[in-house]
């Protein structure tokens, strides 16, 4: 049987007040030992947010990390070493905001997502269609070419240990979330396809649907059989929500 994760993606929001008092919040949430919880603080804030939750069950996991795994001359970068020495535990790869805005392409999610492993970090692999891919229908071939893109670099067995998380871009930051049905069926995609190279990793591998996930529609979502829980973003920043999506999964 899966556990289900429930992962906060903070992404570029909170100062320093904010972030203390989101994390004091958090230390309060009630702990459900059947469900795994995770939250990805922006950089600057890592290692207060590692310190802060650990005596909570609460990992902690980056937005991004260097296409290299250790020290070297790469300005503006943090490296999966330098993460995992801090405390962390995953690492976002693949995020559509990365592939979109930040000039993530394939080849560098490739890296990224080896030099995260290779240092014991877990990645989270994100994919995701666009509405207009949707609207043409294409949302299947750009979900199996996302994932074939790893498959086919780092082979099936990377995803022993690994996360992914189905995050339909027009769904994020929308409100408009897929519908249960919707996910499910790509979820139910993305399984099949790891079936097809190795049945075992299929039935273990969590998949995680992000994209306007709030308490209202977590449990519709999180009961479908394919959805192991969910990335959440801005339901993340407000504990009393976030702790509530939590107790759903
Ligand atoms: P929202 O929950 O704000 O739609 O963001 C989803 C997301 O991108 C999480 O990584």
């Amino acid at each position: 049987m899966r556990r289900p994760l429930v992962a906060g993606n903070w992404k570029m929001y909170g100062n320093s007040a904010s972030v203390k008092a989101l994390l004091t919040s958090l230390k309060d949430l009630v702990w459900q030992p059947q469900v795994d919880i995770a939250v990805f603080p922006p950089t600057l804030f890592l290692i207060e947010a590692v310190q802060a939750l650990k005596e909570t069950p609460i990992l902690t996991g980056a937005q991004n990390c260097a296409i290299e795994p250790d020290e070297m001359a790469l300005t503006g970068e943090v490296s999966a070493s330098q993460l995992v020495d801090v405390g962390c535990q995953f690492v976002l790869v693949g995020h559509s905001e990365r592939r979109l805005l930040l000039g993530d392409t394939e080849a560098i999610l490739i890296k990224k997502f080896q030099a995260a492993q290779s240092k014991g970090l877990k990645p989270i692999l994100c994919l995701g269609e666009t509405k207009e891919q949707r609207e043409k229908n294409q949302t299947f071939t750009i979900i199996r070419d996302q994932l074939n893109s790893i498959i086919d670099s780092l082979g099936i067995d990377v995803f022993t240990n690994a996360v992914i998380a189905y995050e339909p871009v027009w769904a994020i930051g929308t409100g408009l979330t897929a519908t249960p049905e919707q996910a499910q069926e790509v979820h139910c995609f993305i399984r099949a396809l790891i079936a097809e190279k190795k049945e075992a990793i299929a039935q273990n591998i969590q998949i995680l649907y992000g994209g306007s996930v709030k308490e209202n529609n977590a449990d519709a979502l999180f009961t479908m059989p394919d959805i192991d829980g969910g990335l959440i973003g801005g339901a993340s920043l407000n504990a009393d929500e976030f702790g509530a999506i939590y107790r759903i999964a």
